[in-house]
């Protein structure tokens, strides 16, 4: 059995807390490795480890810290397939979907190699007289980041490459489920030249992550997970004086217009809603379309799609999707489906039942498609975070737009329409910090900012972009003055203390 340990001041470090979670092939539910869950005792290690390094980093010239990101963006090009192999077998998903998972942590590493510019100062000469006054940004010193299972690849990255290419030390807690990926990243950091220390890996559960809350020593925390533990992280961070920047679940709605190509709102269903097994934040659970016609002719054209979604583990390259996670998730998921079943929401493709020969104690759950779903539903509620769209019926514009307006949740949505004025309308009226128009899954890419509003972000800046650099950083403000001194003309006296 595979035990996967912590990656600390460059090198792999076995447990010792005793503790341990399972790691498993979700498409057979076979235990494939142990991860160890750290203590107090090996977080604060790590802590150690980073802060004796990270005044070097600091001090190393900006270029050559985004020369480590250069070769890091190379490395990752030239290990792609077995990354990607690596991702899939512990979170399930396409070998091609994790690809993306890691381009788009590659995307920010690639956006860092431009940190010499990123990080430079403000100077105003002359704030007074013979005053000027400039400010610099530091780095914080220690960061850390805490993040969820569904993208192991890219949201490490969107967290370590701006905090360390800004001259800080990091400490990523992965999560417990998928943690090879992860650490893979970090051996290569070191390949690709980063000192160790500068980046460590440390697994665990609430345990670890209490540990970084309260650890003195770490001056940022970046999280994204579930809304409830994004609301603790913050809060518990903030108490312990860190800044913290908190990123939480999502209910992502599509607005279908009359005027919409059907076509192309449908195969944008597809993908943003059953892509991932439906485990991605931005993935759009909530279908909007306008009117009964529209809505009869979405509906109509979507379930022969559903019906048709092939499913399978990940060594299977035909698969549009894979497995949920874990037996917990899958339980979870289909225990929604049920309650939307009994609380009246009309259930058209049902894939509670589904089975694949070879694959029987897998963790899939069928594509699903519910109609008629209203607000007061669970399933409207709730993120449900699996392969399940639920079609919520409105008679026009207005009420559309007031769905996802008045929803617990802020993270993107959608508007597809030939319109023009409507959305423009749209994109200014919503209370959502992600719109797509004629685009479904709105995630910006690596030198814009990615973020929530709602209960889907805690905290105000957001992930990478400019924002991450300002998160990253403390903004020192110099005001200087110089008396006036040699300038002045040579003195040809011997000086003497005058
Ligand atoms: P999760 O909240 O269960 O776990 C996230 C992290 O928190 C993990 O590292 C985990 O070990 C840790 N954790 C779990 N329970 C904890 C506790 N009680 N105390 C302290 N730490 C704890 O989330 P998940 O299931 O891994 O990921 C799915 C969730 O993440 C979904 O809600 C999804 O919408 C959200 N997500 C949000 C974004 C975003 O950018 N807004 C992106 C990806 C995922």
């Amino acid at each position: 059995m595979k035990e996967i340990g912590h990656f600390i001041n460059g090198k792999h470090v076995p447990g010792t807390s005793g503790r341990t979670s399972n790691v498993y092939n979700p498409a057979t539910g076979e235990v494939q490795a142990t991860v160890a869950l750290a203590s107090d005792a090996e977080l604060r290690a790590a802590v150690e480890s980073a802060k004796a390094a990270q005044p070097k980093w600091a001090a190393t010239n900006p270029q050559r810290r985004a020369r480590v990101f250069f070769k890091f963006v190379e490395l990752l090009n030239r290990d792609m397939n077995e990354l990607a192999v690596l991702l899939s077998s512990e979170h399930g998903k396409t070998v091609e979907d994790s690809k993306g998972d890691i381009v788009r942590g590659l995307e920010v590493c690639e956006f860092v190699c431009g940190i010499p510019h990123l990080q430079k100062g403000e100077f105003t000469e002359g704030a007074g007289p013979a005053i000027d006054m400039y400010s610099i940004r530091q780095p914080v010193g220690i960061g850390a980041g805490i993040t969820p299972f569904n993208f192991p690849g890219m949201i490490p990255m969107w967290m370590f490459a701006p905090a360390i290419a800004c001259g800080n030390a990091f400490i990523l807690k992965p999560s417990e489920r998928d943690p090879s990926l992860p650490i893979r990243l970090a051996e290569l950091m070191i390949e690709a030249g980063l000192p160790a220390g500068i980046l460590n890996v440390v697994n665990g559960d609430k345990g670890a992550v209490d540990a970084i809350l309260t650890d003195p020593d770490i001056g940022a925390v970046s999280f994204v997970g579930s809304t409830p533990i994004a609301r603790y992280v913050y809060g518990t961070a903030a108490m312990n004086g860190k800044r913290a920047q908190c990123f939480g679940g999502a209910k992502n709605h599509m607005i279908i217009m009359p005027d919409a190509d059907l076509d192309q709102a449908v195969n944008a269903l597809m993908g943003a809603g059953y892509g991932s097994a439906g485990e991605r934040c931005m993935a759009v659970s909530v279908a909007v379309p306008v009117g009964e016609e529209t809505a009869n002719r979405l509906v109509e054209k979507l379930i022969p799609q559903i019906e048709a979604l092939k499913i399978g583990p990940y060594t299977d390259d035909k698969a549009d999707m894979g497995p949920l996670v874990t037996k917990e998730a899958q339980t979870r998921v289909k225990g929604l489906i049920d309650s939307g079943v009994e609380q009246g929401a009309k259930l058209l493709v049902d894939g509670r039942d589904f089975k694949l020969q070879g694959y029987e104690d897998g963790y899939f759950v069928g594509g699903c498609l519910f109609d008629h779903v209203t607000p007061d539903m669970d399933i409207y509620k709730t993120e449900i975070f699996g392969p399940v769209l639920s079609v919520v019926r409105a008679k026009n514009y207005e009420d559309a737009l007031e769905l996802p307006m008045k929803h617990e949740y802020g993270n993107g949505v959608a508007i597809y329409t030939r319109d023009g004025d409507a959305a423009r309308d749209f994109a200014s009226r919503i209370n959502i910090g992600m719109i797509g128009i004629n685009v479904p899954i709105p995630v910006p890419l690596a030198y814009h900012s990615f973020g929530g509003w709602k209960a889907s972000s805690f905290g105000d800046l957001n992930q990478h972009g400019t924002d991450s650099i300002k998160f990253w950083t403390k903004t020192k403000t110099i005001t200087s003055r110089w008396p006036s001194g040699i300038k002045s003309g040579a003195e040809f006296v011997m000086p003497t203390m005058k």
